[in-house]
């Protein structure tokens, strides 16, 4: 029992009721609340989050892929803790202030100077915002006004503002608003997933490079960037991609001179492997050449350890060149938001990155990384080797496999969801994809421990499923209060395996 005056007292269902009126939950149908009703979280604490009941839930996706070292870390509530106490925030219009400009030293340094000149925001979409316009505007400051189009990938995912969301390409996010929309032009996936019998994700990576420059021959003139997520195309179901695609599209941008912007806000910050998704280009690169970078790069999520809201577009002396002008304000970027460079939130990065200049994190990472491949593939074997399970596939931190279509069954991800909460377990599939981005405080024991949890939760589901398919297997079914006994009809055997469903609460 907490001491605490302002703890709160209620009970989890009475949160949930009480959120239901008053709160408009976030990509939710909610509606839906009555059979998915919010979980009333309390407290956290290293990978576990504590519901109002009391139950602990495994954070297996770090809270939508934010979180770095774990709900508690005491680095960073030091960092925050100490910042809080002498300058919460300024404007960074006419001001400055430390935690600003060391953390953006300490960025570039971290592309070797590639990528210089750092420019604040606050929520990813944002920054995506700010990356679509600095291109543009680069483009038009250097009288090639015509440059205004942007290329996307299909599957690719950037946020939900209406410039963020005409670059994506996740229809049940995107659809209704498609009216509003600014036109780009969607060129193929790298998705390895899509390889035919005897193709490499190295071919995949080809073919979507032959599209992209398809594009890029006709209408070259028009377009002032390629945007696209390295190595991971998140939202769309952890689909990855050979690490030659990078190198492809950045000859491709160069050869066709049209920027290349790296949307990091998920892949950044450690979860592919190194600290920006794209350095796994430089893997494969010409020896000899300096080390091939993106125009501009966006981080958000992971980069204040996933505490308090920050992003930033980090870009290079040319771009930053292209806006300078002793008279001529307008030549200038003229973009803000009020808490653009929180110090709080710079504060809270500062310390990220310190951590993963000071310690060994990328080393202990692919430590982790090893803990939690293994004991995943024990695990998802029996499903793999009876196809209820394929392309069980892991980069760094994220770890994902494809439920089969007809063994997931209906609704799939809300049903594993709320499986998940009876076993101790906060996860999210996405359509049939069942992935985990946990924070970097991985034991080999603990890995153990979630990958058991996952076990328990998908054999739930799947056994549901079985249930519900077997005629007159009424009996044998859970009981009717539990709604995972009741998935909608038998699976339809033409369900797009990545089309996303609606996302759970
Ligand atoms: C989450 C995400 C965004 C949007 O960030 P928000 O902070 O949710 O606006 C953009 N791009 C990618 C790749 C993301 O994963």
């Amino acid at each position: 029992m907490s001491s605490h005056s302002s703890a709160p007292a209620g009970t989890a269902a009475d949160w949930a009721a009480r959120s239901r009126t008053a709160v408009w939950h976030p990509c939710t149908q909610m509606a839906r609340l009555d059979a998915v009703p919010p979980l009333a979280i309390v407290r956290g604490d290293g990978p576990w989050l504590y519901d109002a009941d009391g139950a602990a839930h495994f954070d297996s996706f770090s809270s939508w892929w934010v979180n770095l070292f774990g709900h508690s870390d005491a680095g960073l509530r030091a960092a925050i803790g100490a910042q809080l106490h002498t300058l919460p925030h300024t404007l960074l219009a006419g001001c400055t202030h430390a935690p600003a400009v060391e953390l953006a030293e300490a960025l570039s340094a971290r592309t070797g100077g590639a990528l210089g000149h750092v420019f604040f925001a606050s929520d990813g979409a944002s920054a995506i915002e700010i990356a679509l316009k600095m291109s543009f505007h680069a483009w038009r400051n250097r009288g090639r006004v015509a440059k205004r189009g942007f290329v996307s990938l299909r599957q690719g995912y950037h946020g939900e503002t209406l410039g963020a969301l005409h670059v994506t390409d996740v229809q049940v996010f995107r659809d209704a608003y498609d009216p509003l929309l600014l036109r780009s032009q969607a060129v193929m996936s790298p998705d390895a997933r899509q390889a035919a019998p005897g193709e490499s994700a190295a071919d995949v990576a080809q073919r979507a490079l032959d599209d992209l420059q398809a594009v890029l021959v006709r209408e070259a003139d028009a377009v002032a960037a390629v945007i696209l997520e390295p190595m991971v195309q998140c939202a769309a179901g952890m689909a990855m991609h050979d690490a030659a695609f990078l190198r492809g599209v950045r000859a491709l941008c160069d050869a066709y001179e049209v920027h290349l912007i790296a949307d990091e806000i998920a892949v950044g910050c450690g979860r592919t492997g190194p600290f920006f998704a794209f350095e796994h280009a430089h893997a494969g690169a010409q020896p000899g050449l300096p080390p091939i970078w993106p125009d501009f790069i966006c981080l958000s999520k992971g980069i204040s350890g996933g505490w308090v809201p920050l992003s930033l577009v980090l870009t290079t002396d040319d771009i930053h060149r292209a806006f300078w002008s002793p008279d001529d304000i307008a030549r200038g970027f003229l973009h803000s938001h009020s808490y653009t460079g929180n110090p709080l939130a710079c504060a809270a990065a500062r310390e990220v990155l310190r951590r993963f200049a000071d310690t060994p994190l990328l080393a202990d990472n692919a430590r982790r990384a090893g803990w939690l491949g293994a004991a995943m593939a024990e695990v998802a074997a029996p499903w793999v080797a009876d196809g209820r399970a394929a392309h069980v596939r892991q980069l760094g931190q994220i770890w994902a496999m494809d439920i089969a279509p007809a063994a997931a069954g209906e609704r799939f991800a809300e049903r594993m969801h709320l499986a998940g909460r009876r076993h101790g377990l906060l996860i999210r599939p996405i359509g049939g994809t069942v992935y985990l981005m946990p924070p970097y405080l991985l034991d080999e024991a603990l890995a153990h421990e979630l990958a058991g949890r996952v076990q328990a939760t998908v054999q739930d589901v799947l056994a549901a499923t079985a249930a519900a398919r077997v005629p007159g297997a009424a009996a044998a079914s859970p009981p009717a209060s539990d709604v995972l006994a009741a998935p909608r009809g038998a699976a339809s055997p033409d369900h797009a395996d990545r089309t996303p469903e609606p996302p759970v609460a």
